[in-house]
């Protein structure tokens, strides 16, 4: 799978990366042909149709597409991200009808968490879902949802305690909202610095009529749920930061070649050659790191330090490659002509979601005071 996604990388991705960076489109051919070659649902069950993969397969796929444009790799990763609460929280029949849909049509999914006001502050959300006979009524706005304007549903998270002083843990319940439900509204397409073919909107929820059923485990448990999911894929993000600061590498390692200055090529001056051994350095650490988060989430065991230590670790690698890159190429760095200016306007994205690289330092140290007590390591 890994050379399949390779070859489509190198053919279909790379080619219309730039144009797609330049008209923000939303690549809905290459996301059908993904589709198809099951990127999209790798970590669903085979019993509702999807490839079973674990994590560390996904990571290893995951990182050709990125090598090619996080931007379409952020659009896959969006409808992963909305999947794996289901999987891991959903029922028989939320998994059949939900995940099914997906494998059957190339549908997309996302993870709708995020508010205006409440990024980082998970548990300052303040949508509001109110219990109504077998319905709950969800009334909100979400922010910056990756697929949001594309998505069939949304997996939404919202308050269903409104007593102020309850515990994050038993006041949040997580939904699946049918996107054509009567008052879901999503908002404009961002206009983003990178990955701006990704479809990044707001989405509205006035009135939001939804099934008891469509309730993940019950009521309350929505936060452990929704935390729960970064687990699973900061790896993912991980990996987009790995293939991304590999193609900068690449990119780099090649102008140097070619690029003459002062009677030989860059590449002989060590100055340059040092900023290419330490982005190798970076990469084979990064992925090295990514690898065993993925690896230990499938061997059923709690890899909550390691998925934020890469994450937060492959997206510095990640900036500081695409930066060393643009300046390995000198004046056309700076172009849209080349490649590496674009990367670096998508790694940035890298450090802020999926829990930004201030709050992957708060779950590291956590975790590591808690191990230190504990007398772990
Ligand atoms: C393009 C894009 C796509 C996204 N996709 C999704 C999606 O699909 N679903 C979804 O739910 N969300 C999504 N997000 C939201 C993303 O996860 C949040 O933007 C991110 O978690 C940061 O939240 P915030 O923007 O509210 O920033 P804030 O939380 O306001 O943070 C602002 C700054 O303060 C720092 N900060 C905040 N709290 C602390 C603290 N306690 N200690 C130290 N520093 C702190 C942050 O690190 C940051 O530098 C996306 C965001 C973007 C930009």
């Amino acid at each position: 799978m890994r050379d399949t996604i390779r070859k489509f990388t190198r053919e279909e991705i790379i080619p219309v990366a730039a144009k797609l960076d330049r008209s923000g489109e939303r690549p809905t051919d290459i996301v059908k042909k993904l589709w198809q070659l099951g990127m999209l649902n790798m970590w669903i069950p085979e019993k509702y149709g999807g490839a079973s993969l674990g994590n560390l397969d996904t990571s290893i796929i995951v990182e050709e597409v990125a090598y090619g444009c996080v931007g379409v790799t952020a659009g896959c990763l969006g409808t992963n991200l909305a999947q794996y609460p289901i999987i891991h929280s959903g029922n028989d029949e939320q998994k059949k009808k939900y995940l099914g849909r997906l494998v059957e049509e190339p549908l997309v999914a996302a993870y709708a968490v995020t508010e205006p006001g409440a990024g980082s502050d998970v548990a300052g959300i303040q949508t509001r879902a109110v219990k109504r006979g077998d319905e709950y009524v969800i009334n909100g706005q979400k922010m910056w949802i990756t697929n949001g304007g594309v998505a069939n549903w949304y997996y939404v998270l919202a308050r269903t305690d409104p007593d102020p002083r309850a515990k994050a843990g038993g006041a949040f319940t997580g939904f699946i909202v049918d996107a054509d439900t009567p008052g879901v509204q999503p908002g404009k397409k961002e206009i983003m610095m990178g990955q701006r073919c990704s479809d990044t909107r707001s989405i509205s929820f006035e009135d939001v009529v939804v099934p008891k059923e469509n309730v993940l485990i019950g009521e309350g448990a929505g936060f452990k749920i929704s935390m729960g999911a970064f687990d699973g894929t900061r790896p993912g993000v991980a990996t987009m930061a790995v293939g991304l600061a590999q193609r900068a590498l690449d990119e780099a390692t090649k102008y140097a070649l070619e690029r003459t200055t002062m009677g030989v090529p860059i590449v002989k001056h060590q100055a340059v050659a040092f900023m290419l051994a330490d982005m190798a350095i970076g990469i084979e650490t990064a992925r090295l790191v990514t690898q065993r988060s993925a690896l230990q989430a499938d061997q059923g065991e709690s890899n909550t330090y390691y998925a934020s230590i890469a994450k937060a670790y492959a997206s510095d690698v990640a900036n500081k490659a695409a930066t060393d890159a643009v300046q390995i190429f000198g004046g056309c760095g700076y172009s849209n002509e080349y490649p590496v200016e674009k990367l670096m306007r998508d790694a940035k994205l890298l450090q802020i979601y999926e829990g930004t690289s201030q709050i992957q330092r708060i779950v590291i140290s956590g975790e590591l005071i808690r191990r230190f007590k504990s007398g772990g390591h």
